[in-house]
């Protein structure tokens, strides 16, 4: 799609700060956090809801590489030290999805953070860009770390 941002960002585009891609899917930093460390786990095809996602065996792959990527993208997020982290998918303008390509928000949570969490964009704020590459940094060292300790278990 020539006029989805997301699109634009996977075809660079347009610049993002990458903190983990493969073949099927790309995870970003979100550039308005809800949390410093927010993510966006989106698929390289262009689906604009979970609805528009075929259920054929065609897919599976692709199925398969999204939902590894948002359990990859948690579980790093705790690597990295936050205490928590919520996963949130919205389909549709009125679930408050604002950006017409499937995707998952991954979004690290600090101890102590509100309860409820607040799910408003652009609620945290990095303090400049080399906060912000320390952070993707810091995500992209924990996919390492998880991705390394679950090849060397599979292997055992
Ligand atoms: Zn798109």
């Amino acid at each position: 799609m020539s006029d989805c941002v997301f699109c634009k960002i996977l075809a660079r585009e347009i610049p993002s700060t990458t903190v983990f891609e493969n073949g099927a899917v790309a995870a970003f930093l979100d550039v308005n956090p809800m949390e410093k460390g927010h993510v966006l786990v989106v698929p390289k095809r262009h689906w604009p809801t979970l609805a528009d996602v075929p259920a054929g065996a065609a897919e599976r792959e692709v199925r398969d590489a999204l939902a590894d990527a948002v359990r990859l993208l948690a579980k790093a997020a705790l690597r990295a030290g936050w205490a928590g982290a919520n996963v949130l998918q919205c389909n549709g303008e009125a679930a408050g999805q604002t950006v017409g390509h499937l995707h998952f928000h991954v979004i690290p949570r600090p101890a102590g953070g509100a309860v409820p969490p607040a799910f408003e964009s652009g609620a945290a704020r990095y303090a400049d860009d080399a906060e912000r590459a320390a952070v993707a940094e810091k995500l992209r060292a924990a996919v390492a770390a998880v991705l390394a300790e679950e090849a060397a278990a599979a292997a055992r």
